[in-house]
């Protein structure tokens, strides 16, 4: 697997236009993009420091499995995405080395990128996204 860089960094907040403020007018970054991802109940908001992203999350839904992290856990950081040049790839030969997956086949999520889950339990406590732009 050939990992190039950190993709982006998801961080669940409760309000992401509250959130994006503390982003612009504090830190002075600018959002770049706000995207509905209906897949998972989330309006995304996107932000470049380099070649890596910050995704701030909100749940549009309360079965969104953002708002259960937020329930759970309060606001903050949700998960790492690492950039790989096929998710599907790398799904496969995670799988096959025993890590625990909660998507074992890619799907679309934000940016048109296409993504996958590994499960936290392996994975440290940290839910690792990978993702590819095909
Ligand atoms: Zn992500």
């Amino acid at each position: 697997m050939d990992i190039s860089h950190i993709e982006h960094i998801g961080i669940a907040v409760k309000n992401l236009d509250e959130s994006i403020k503390l982003y612009e007018n504090i830190l002075g970054m600018k959002c770049y993009r706000i995207e509905e991802v209906k897949d998972q109940k989330v309006r995304t908001a996107f932000f470049k420091i380099g070649q890596t992203k910050l995704e701030l999350l909100e749940p549009t839904d309360t079965t969104s499995p953002i708002n259960k992290f937020i329930e759970k856990r309060g606001e903050g950081l949700h998960h790492i995405a690492l950039n790989v040049d096929n998710v599907n790839t790398a799904l496969n030969e995670l799988f096959v080395k025993g890590i625990k997956l909660i998507d074992e086949k890619a799907r679309d999520g934000a940016e048109g990128l296409q993504i996958g889950f590994v499960h936290p339990k392996s994975a440290n406590g940290v839910l690792l996204e990978f993702c590819s732009s095909k």
